[in-house]
């Protein structure tokens, strides 16, 4: 079993992972920097790889935190594993985050 910590991501402008989602899944992943103000839409890619029961987070995330979906199912269940991996906990693939549509604040 690997347990998994909560989605945080580095802002791509300033560094900062004062993050925050004001979107949903459903519309779009656009999330602004609470430093600088850049904003940029998160996605996955698949490492081909599988990680066996990763575990979700003891405290689950908030509406606001940093959400990405998974490049495999879609799930926004995408948990990091280690500092630059993350795991989706619904299908288990191994993803790697890419930021997208970076328009600096
Ligand atoms: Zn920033
Ligand atoms: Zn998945």
């Amino acid at each position: 079993m690997m347990q998994t910590r909560k989605l945080t991501i580095a802002c791509p402008q300033c560094g900062s992972r004062d993050i925050s989602y004001s979107c949903s899944p459903s519309c779009c992943f656009n999330h602004v920097c609470a430093e600088c103000y850049t904003t940029f839409e998160p996605a996955t890619e698949a490492t081909g790889k599988m990680v066996s029961g990763a575990l979700p987070p003891q405290s689950l995330p908030e509406a606001a935190d940093p959400t990405v979906a998974c490049a495999k199912c879609d799930s926004t269940k995408v948990y990091m594993l280690t500092g630059d991996e993350l795991a989706c906990t619904d299908c288990g693939a191994a993803l790697r985050l890419v930021l997208n549509e970076i328009a600096p604040g």
